[in-house]
């Protein structure tokens, strides 16, 4: 069979619409985006050489987020509505922003918490730089503090505890309701009753369904929140910031619920430091964690390997007291200035 690029993927458009006349309800340029999609995917599938890129499914109409993408031009209507192809105008927050612009994509997202958001894709001009404060900083994180500075400084993980805890009990709810409607169904399909009732049917258990949904979206958003808010602070504060890679040390699959949600906000944090770095004109620099939480950061002393308890120990060597934390933190510092340095050298050499 030939292989079909997106553009002849679209001519298929036309015959398919007048053979199922509902595809005319839908936003036309969202086909062609979801034409874009299929091809690229087929094209990742085939030109993938280390067999990790499966074929496409097909998109499971169950899935909770419902979500569209479309590239027709919208317009701004005023100072809080944009007119979108289809749905007509929209309310939304402020449009300020995008007076000069041109939105380029725009997707349409239905949330398992029954929220509709819109999110934009524009150019916009490159944000300020932040000044130059000439501080460097070593980051180690943690799970009870979520980040310990190399200057000694601690900020506490986040704690949603609420609403975690609110979410679990919608969540019992929600699987045991379930439970009761699945076997009901059954009930129903055994006794070959006139009307057997479907799952679908059953509303208490779709109504948790979207208490669950709103009490982790809650959780996550004040999580996200405070992340870019600690970010933010970080970037502005210092120039050159090291972390571990933690690719190599902390991202394993965890069945910890406490433990999980720390990864999470970790590779979150270093997505935001990132990408802000790069945005405010500051440095990053990932540092191998091999060593970090053993080595004196004083006289470079390797001991042998501590038990993760130990929050405070004494070097052997040069008897200073070291916490265990703040420690990792200096030496995760040491590293990139020298990982930094060594890079400046070799851009003098070549
Ligand atoms: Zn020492």
């Amino acid at each position: 069979l030939p292989f079909l690029g997106k553009f002849k993927l679209n001519y298929l458009l036309k015959p398919l619409k007048k053979e199922y006349p509902f595809l005319k309800n839908s936003d036309s340029s969202s086909l062609q985006v979801v034409n874009e999609f299929l091809t690229q995917s087929w094209k990742n599938f085939f030109q993938d050489k280390s067999g990790q890129i499966g074929k496409p499914r097909f998109h499971s109409r169950k899935y909770l987020k419902k979500s569209y993408t479309g590239k027709s031009i919208i317009k701004t209507a005023g100072k809080r509505y944009l007119k979108i192809p289809k749905l007509g105008y929209v309310k939304t927050s402020k449009t300020g922003v995008l007076q000069n612009t041109k939105v380029k994509r725009y997707t349409v997202v239905l949330e398992p918490t029954g929220k509709y958001y819109l999110s934009l894709q524009a150019e916009i001009p490159e944000p300020e730089k932040y000044s130059l404060t000439d501080k460097q900083v070593g980051i180690d994180v943690g799970v009870a503090d979520f980040a310990i500075l190399s200057n000694e400084l601690k900020y506490p993980s986040f704690n949603s505890s609420y609403f975690e805890k609110k979410a679990k009990i919608w969540q019992k709810k929600y699987s045991r309701r379930r439970h009761l409607a699945k076997l009901l169904v059954l009930q129903d399909r055994n006794k070959s009753v006139l009307c057997p009732r479907s799952l679908e049917s059953f509303t208490n258990w779709q109504k948790t369904q979207k208490s669950k949904a709103k009490c982790q979206a809650k959780a996550a958003n004040q999580r996200r929140d405070y992340l870019h808010k600690l970010t933010t602070h970080l970037v502005k504060q210092y120039d050159v910031i090291a972390i571990e890679d933690l690719k190599t040390k902390n991202l394993q699959k965890n069945h910890h619920l406490a433990k999980s949600i720390a990864n999470a906000s970790w590779r979150m944090f270093r997505q935001m430091l990132e990408y802000k770095c790069e945005w405010y004109g500051k440095k990053l620099i990932a540092v191998d964690p091999k060593n970090t939480s053993r080595i004196c950061s004083k006289c470079g002393y390797n001991s042998s390997a501590k038990p993760l308890e130990i929050r405070e120990w004494t070097c052997s060597k040069c008897q200073t007291k070291h916490d265990r934390d703040i420690n990792a933190a200096v030496n995760i510092l040491h590293k990139g200035s020298t990982k930094l340095n060594g890079q400046g050298l070799a851009m003098v050499t070549s």
